[in-house]
């Protein structure tokens, strides 16, 4: 009888890792299971172009309608996988059915951390992860309304940008001492601060959001500092959590996500990981990663596709990532914990810049900002263990 790989989570990860089994000849059944309503789609424009109404929804699908049919991919939308019976190598659905498999992959990713402070629960007190989301979102983002956005990491900076481009009046609240300090590190943080302070952001660090205030709708933010804030919107951007609930029920090793091998296979043989929930040995570092970004959801599938063929594999790319706000965009390579020196060639004073990360005068990563065409020699001045 002809095998079943079932994908539990149909986002970039799920979409490309049936893809990627058909690619590598598969010719069993493959279902797709995704609880959003929606065909699998790619999360970045969901803060940029699409949230400014730029961008139509279409080009955010990973791929066209017509692909899964073509591909002979069950794709099963609005549907949860609601358990997992590893021993039985099954998964119970939200529709009640009961679905067994030969090989399964989670490719659940990540939920936003919830804002909980008094008033969270007002009406315009928004978070960001889905088609759903950027769109109550982007309805608040009239000219002249007053936007408070809790939490200076990618998605609140990027949704601040926005909402700047389209005319509302901005504050950013981070508690840290400058935006994208975990991202950065200080001194490039504080490049972005300036760069969102130029656009006319209130950039307010050091200061958490205390309470929200309002008559069943948000009015003011009031910050651990006692300011208060008149706001029409709150959009928190707090970071986010793995969807690990399937896997920790069902037993498997979970640690800051789903613990995998190289190959991405979970501490169950049958059971592999890939995208936000993957927290995969990485050859390179030596040590487990759990990479929250795009690239590496769309490359770790497949891997994962080959390992659940039987096929060599192992995930050894470095993390990369990439962000654009306002007419800035930019790449960062690998991982720049635990640097002793920050170089900056160019202009960072008009966002033209590279800045690299070492320690002891190794690059350990390295973020290139409107200047293009630097990542291959990046990646090899840092897999080089080199200057
Ligand atoms: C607004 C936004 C902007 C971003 N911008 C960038 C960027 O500029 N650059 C960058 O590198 N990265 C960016 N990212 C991160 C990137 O989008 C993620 O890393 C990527 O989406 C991870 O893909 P994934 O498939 O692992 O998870 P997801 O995209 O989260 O997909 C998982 C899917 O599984 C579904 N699911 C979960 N549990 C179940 C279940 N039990 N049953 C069925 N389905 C389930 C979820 O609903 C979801 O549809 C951004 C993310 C967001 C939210």
């Amino acid at each position: 009888m002809a095998e079943t790989h079932v994908i539990a989570g149909a986002g970039l990860a799920g979409a490309k890792a049936a893809e990627a089994l058909r690619a590598e000849g598969f010719e069993g059944r493959i279902v797709l299971v995704g609880d959003e309503p929606e065909l699998p789609y790619e999360r970045p424009p969901l803060s940029k172009d699409y949230l400014r109404g730029e961008a139509p929804r279409e080009q955010a699908r990973v791929h066209p309608e017509a692909f899964y049919a073509e591909h002979d991919i069950d794709l099963l939308t609005g549907t949860a996988v609601t358990a997992l019976d590893a021993a039985a190598r099954s998964v119970t659905l939200s529709s009640g059915e009961t679905l067994g498999y030969d090989r399964l992959l989670l490719a659940t990713g990540s939920e936003p951390r919830r804002l909980s402070v008094p008033g969270a629960e007002l009406d315009g007190v928004l978070h960001l992860r889905t088609f759903a989301d950027s769109d109550a979102i982007a309805a608040a983002l009239r000219p002249g309304a007053r936007a408070v956005i809790a939490g200076g990491g990618w998605i609140g900076m990027e949704v601040a940008a926005s909402a700047r481009q389209k005319g509302l009046e901005v504050t950013v609240a981070e508690l840290a001492a400058t935006p994208l300090e975990a991202a950065l590190g200080r001194e490039a943080g504080e490049i972005y601060a300036r760069l969102h302070r130029e656009h006319g952001v209130d950039v307010r660090t050091g200061v958490a959001v205390e309470r929200v205030e309002g008559e069943g709708r948000v009015e003011r933010v009031v910050l651990a500092d006692g300011s208060a804030l008149d706001a029409d919107l709150l959009v928190a951007g707090l970071g986010a959590i793995p969807r690990t609930a399937l896997a920790e029920r069902a037993g498997l090793a979970v640690e800051n996500g789903v613990v995998c091998d190289a190959s991405l296979r979970t501490s169950d043989p049958d059971v592999f990981a890939a995208g936000d929930i993957a927290n995969a040995e990485h050859p390179f570092y030596g040590r487990r990663l759990r990479v929250e970004h795009w690239a590496n959801a769309l490359h770790q599938p497949e891997v994962a596709a080959r390992a659940m063929l039987g096929k060599p594999a192992s995930y050894d790319r470095l993390p990369y990532f990439f962000s654009d706000q306002y007419d800035v965009g930019m790449e960062f390579r690998g991982l720049p914990f635990g640097y002793d020196d920050l170089e900056i060639r160019g202009d960072a004073d008009r966002y033209e810049f590279v800045a690299y990360w070492r320690r002891e005068g190794r690059t350990l990563a390295a973020m290139n900002v409107n200047v293009w065409d630097v990542g291959d020699a990046i990646e090899e001045e840092i897999l080089s263990r080199a200057i």
